[in-house]
């Protein structure tokens, strides 16, 4: 249903200054009887539109999806959804060693609540707003129009992302395609399983960081944490590394980890470990040349984020501590209330407690498909560093 609001008229500024999100606390008008998904367009006091977008009963209330008064039709995400592609096929994300990437980064691609990843030929397309989820066959069309030949299958999941008021069926909206489906990353193989793979099926926004191991891989003995299928652990054994231990607490992840590992023929460098990785990190019982620490989001909230630098700390702590020396780490976060700047002091505190000398070599963010708008701050949220241990 199309739907009309005002602002109040000290609320304008940040619509004035492209910001994506509408909170309940700027409008004016009575939103009881909208529905979820409305498509509303917004009035400033002058009666001007200033934006228009998707609404939702919730803290954030309008994701705006353009700040110009035109109509929200198949034409408007033809346009968006053929811009966001033409991005990757200019960051040369097509090519004959990668057809893996993230289509479509919400708010970075001017589409907030949605997300579509791309898996050689299947786009998975993941909704964060109920908005987008009715939008969701406007989506597959323009998928369709602008990936011709290079789409096999459209695939919707959505039902762990929207909230479960609303009825939702994961679904092949185009075509279909069996699973696992193998893909490439940068030379290796995966399985990929969007039907029951955690995300979409797979972790893309580490592409760039784990083709950055390669560098650190030859000849080398490597702890892969946090492994989930094995990402890291299949670029270290492709570029020359000599032993690899991938580990998850999920039975499934290093299930899935293990055949990944034999898809590429890996095997005889290889060894999983089911383990809690925070308490596993406090003895390790052998020595490592690289250790990887990618654990999932500590703190999802801001009332969460003092305990989630603990977390960080303590885990970058037991392994600063114990790797050899000259040993690299490379560490991440993908909590987005842990800015940079707080993740690298977090770094440092993990430093200083293990008493070792640690030289910060390179740092890491998310990749050029998964954009941040310049409106849209809170769109970072990946950091990493490479760390070297004296
Ligand atoms: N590095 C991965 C992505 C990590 S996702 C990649 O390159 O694809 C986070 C992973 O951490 C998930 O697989 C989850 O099962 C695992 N995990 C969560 N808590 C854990 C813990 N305490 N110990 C070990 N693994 C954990």
């Amino acid at each position: 249903m199309k739907k009309s609001l005002q602002i109040h008229k000290k609320k304008t500024h940040s619509i004035e200054r492209k910001h994506p999100w509408i909170f309940s606390g700027a409008i004016s008008s009575n939103v009881e009887d909208f529905e979820d998904g409305d498509l509303v367009t917004v009035y400033d006091h002058k009666e001007k539109v200033i934006a228009k977008g998707h609404f939702q009963h919730a803290t954030i209330s309008i994701r705006v999806l353009t700040f110009e008064d035109e109509e929200i039709d198949q034409p408007f995400f033809d346009r968006k959804i053929g811009n966001a592609i033409k991005v990757r096929r200019n960051q040369q994300l097509f090519r004959e060693d990668n057809n893996i990437c993230r289509l479509v980064h919400g708010e970075g691609d001017g589409l907030p609540g949605l997300v579509v990843d791309y898996y050689n030929g299947v786009a998975v397309v993941q909704c964060h707003s109920i908005g987008m989820y009715k939008s969701v066959d406007m989506i597959a069309n323009a998928l369709k129009a602008w990936l011709k030949s290079d789409l096999i299958a459209v695939y919707s999941k959505s039902s762990d992302t929207l909230p479960e008021r609303i009825a939702t069926e994961d679904k092949y909206l185009i075509g279909s395609c069996e699973t696992p489906h193998i893909a490439l990353e940068n030379g290796v193989k995966l399985n990929i399983d969007w039907i029951t793979g955690q995300k979409t099926g797979f972790f893309i926004d580490q592409r760039e960081n784990r083709f950055l191991l390669a560098k650190y891989s030859k000849g080398k003995k490597i702890l892969n944490t946090f492994c989930y299928s094995g990402g890291f652990s299949l670029l270290g054994l492709k570029h020359g590394a000599d032993l690899v231990h991938s580990l998850d607490s999920s039975k499934k992840a290093i299930s899935l980890t293990e055949d990944n590992i034999k898809l590429n023929n890996f095997g005889s460098k290889h060894k999983s470990i089911v383990a809690d990785a925070m308490t596993y990190m406090k003895d390790l019982p052998e020595d490592y040349d690289v250790i990887i620490l990618d654990p999932p989001a500590f703190a999802k909230h801001r009332d969460k984020r003092h305990k989630a630098i603990q977390g960080y700390k303590r885990l970058n702590a037991h392994t600063i501590r114990q790797i050899k020396p000259g040993g690299i780490i490379f560490t991440f976060s993908c909590s987005q209330v842990v800015d940079k700047t707080l993740f690298n002091h977090t770094i440092t505190a993990a430093a200083i407690e293990s008493g070792r000398n640690v030289r910060i070599l390179e740092q890491l963010h998310q990749p050029m498909d998964h954009p941040i708008s310049a409106f849209h701050p809170e769109g970072e949220y990946l950091k990493g560093l490479v760390i070297q241990v004296d």
